[in-house]
């Protein structure tokens, strides 16, 4: 099948970190916004060159992009595209909040119970969405297990398929994050059971390649002044970014990509059609 190519312009909104897998290429996901289309829509860009994770050269989170897409096929995940990253330019950067709580104003809002219930229901269904809270119970530290030999390998290639770029900077080799961290949670579901989400964010393992030399426990305690007091604030209307895998057996399971926490005066600020 030819895949025809198309241009986009994506408000980026979340960056994931590196999940290896041998069979299903989900190492690390870009995801955003297409705002180029009458209404907003989901977009998951992938792969995503290893070089985009270990510097902010090209775009960062809430900047605007426009770059030329294709149609992942092989994904039946809709939202899966793509991207030419050599076709990639950086058009703008949203901030304040006031303007992503304005580009993405036309977004279904959803919670973690529809998205499964759906993707079990069908491997076409969303794959991405703004999922609402209901009651953050806390977080679940553990350590992690460390990469095993086959996750070294698919690392080492992509370093290897780094270079081909040419890009003229050598990244760090990828240690894994020396915390995984979970949210455990209630959805807006009505019979909502509860849920653990695996926090996904490229910040989380940002923040703790930063805090390399700290004690476990100053560790945790910062993670925990950022993901839940800083991003569940009062006075923040904060959801999460959800993503599942493309894994059709894991489709069910969503993880946090990220969190999204506009102030409440933002998001009342905007004026009804
Ligand atoms: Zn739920």
């Amino acid at each position: 099948m030819r895949v025809i190519a198309e241009k986009a312009q994506v408000l980026i909104t979340v960056k994931t970190s590196p999940q290896p897998s041998t069979k299903y290429k989900d190492t690390v996901c870009t995801a955003g916004v297409r705002l180029d289309d009458d209404s907003p829509r989901w977009i998951c860009l992938y792969p995503i060159p290893f070089r985009h994770l270990e510097t902010d050269l090209q775009f960062k989170k809430y900047d605007l992009i426009e770059l030329e897409i294709r149609r992942r096929h092989e994904d039946s995940r809709k939202e899966s595209y793509s991207p030419d990253w050599s076709s990639v330019r950086r058009v703008d950067h949203f901030d304040p909040w006031e303007r992503r709580v304005d580009a993405l104003r036309n977004l279904p809002l959803t919670n973690t119970c529809e998205l499964s219930a759906a993707a079990r229901a069908d491997h076409a269904a969303p794959s991405l969405g703004l999922g609402g809270v209901a009651d953050l119970t806390g977080l679940t530290f553990e350590r992690h297990p460390g990469w095993n030999e086959k996750q070294r390998a698919i690392l080492s290639r992509a370093l290897e398929e780094v270079d081909l770029f040419g890009s003229g900077l050598t990244p760090r080799k990828l240690e894994p994050p020396r915390l995984v961290v979970t949210y455990r949670y209630r959805c807006t579901g009505p019979t909502c059971s509860g849920h653990r989400g695996q926090i996904l964010d490229w910040e989380l393992t940002a923040l703790q390649q930063r805090l390399r030399s700290v004690t476990d426990s100053e560790l945790k305690r910062v993670i925990e002044t950022k993901f839940v007091d800083e991003m569940f604030a009062s006075g923040r209307d904060s959801h999460f970014l959800m993503g599942n895998f493309e894994n059709p057996v894991k489709r069910d399971k969503f993880s946090v990509l990220g969190v999204w926490y506009p102030r409440q005066s933002d998001v009342e600020a905007l004026p009804l059609f």
